[in-house]
């Protein structure tokens, strides 16, 4: 393993599952954040590939495509690898060995009422049928955060049940193994002596970006989702993001632009609100869409234009990354050497804490096939 010194500055952790690449939603709930934060902050990012198999145990080839195509965006969004660490969650074996830990920690009915969950079941039409691994992956995403002891967390708004659960995950650990007094306030955990910080989520510019389909079962509008076929991704050329534009759902009881429109609900018109930068535009067009004095067609042409100058730069630097392959790989597994001495770190000091500690151990690696 390459020697690594720990940064004193304090720490991020996030991630993303290699279910797919990296859409408009990520951008505006996650990345952009990320991406700002890199010299404030010791980034870590995760690519949770053990979660990927919760909804995909039969397409391991596809999840190894995305863990490359989830790096490629990272890249090319503009995450620097000589400021910031990316990883692959299977090869941090102190994750699961933290997370079965966690699991004593978590009471099953408190796991089983986290709204998350709900939804993701409901959404992604699992039924029935998901498996116990399914059901785990919440406690996996409290070790993935706590193996790196982060002071802040950057997610969608989707996250914040999980980040709520590895916040009493934090406490409960201080307190019972760390003696840290159940009266301290969240932010003081670690000076009173706490293994674990109380971490704090950070949400992006939007909350929950909505997909560019109409509702879900559920009648609200889906987030945009990588599993969900509603997404714009950040590597999607003009004609695809012309062509998802174009087809994308707006006000369903609008059949001519001299109806009166609906603007609110309306992925269109999010979609200008979050990504236009010409406000007035944005103002005006609203206020002729209620009055029935502008088409859809138009909007949706101007949202194209939009849409393209955010995403073409990010996707030719993808494109660069794309023909090598080997050297996003390198990256990865660079990172993932300074994540597993960092989360070894943690699971030291966790088993020392729970008088587990009998003997020491230090990982090494080659770099595989
Ligand atoms: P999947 O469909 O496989 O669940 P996803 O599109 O939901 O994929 P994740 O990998 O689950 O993406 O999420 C990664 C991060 O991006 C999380 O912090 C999540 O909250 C955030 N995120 C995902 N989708 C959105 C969205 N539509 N709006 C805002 N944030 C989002
Ligand atoms: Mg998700």
């Amino acid at each position: 393993m390459t020697s690594t010194t720990v940064s004193s500055r304090p720490r991020i952790l996030t991630g993303d599952t290699p279910t797919g690449r990296l859409h408009l939603g990520h951008w505006v709930g996650s990345l952009e954040n990320r991406v700002k934060l890199q010299d404030e902050f010791d980034c870590y990012f995760i690519i949770a590939n053990v979660h990927a198999f919760t909804t995909r145990v039969e397409k391991p080839a596809e999840i190894r495509e995305s863990v490359l195509e989830i790096a490629a965006d990272y890249l090319a969004a503009g995450i620097d690898p000589a400021k910031s660490t990316i990883f692959i969650q299977s090869e941090v074996p102190a994750i699961a060995e933290l997370a079965f830990f966690f699991a004593m920690l978590v009471p099953f009915p408190r796991l089983m009422r986290n709204p998350t969950l709900k939804d993701e079941i409901r959404d992604k039409k699992l039924g029935d049928n998901y498996s116990f691994g399914f059901l785990l992956y919440p406690i996996g995403q409290i070790a993935d955060i706590l193996a790196f002891r982060p002071e802040l967390v950057p997610v969608g708004e989707d996250q914040l049940a999980h980040l709520e659960l590895t916040r009493e995950v934090a406490r409960r650990f201080d307190q019972m193994y760390c003696d840290v007094n159940p009266q301290t306030p969240d932010e003081d955990y670690v000076k009173a002596g706490g293994l674990f910080p109380v971490i704090q989520p950070k949400l992006g510019r939007v909350h929950r970006l909505v997909g560019t389909g109409g509702p879900g079962e559920s009648g609200q509008l889906l987030k945009m989702s990588k599993s969900l076929n509603n997404a714009i991704f950040l590597s999607d050329d003009s004609d695809t993001i012309r062509k998802k534009v174009m087809g994308m759902y707006t006000d369903p009881n609008r059949k001519r632009a001299t109806d009166p429109g609906r603007t609110e609900n309306n992925p269109l018109w999010i979609f200008h609100e979050t990504f236009n930068p010409d406000k007035n535009w944005v103002a005006e067009a609203q206020e002729k869409y209620r009055a029935g004095a502008i088409g859809d067609v138009e909007c949706k042409k101007k949202l194209v234009e939009v849409l393209v100058a955010l995403i073409e730069p990010v996707r030719l630097r993808r494109a660069l990354y794309e023909k090598d392959p080997g050297a996003i790989l390198a990256i990865l597994r660079a990172g993932t050497a300074r994540a597993n001495a960092l989360a070894e770190e943690t699971l030291r000091l966790a088993k020392a804490a729970m008088k587990q500690d009998y003997l020491s151990r230090r990982l090494s690696f080659s770099a595989g096939s």
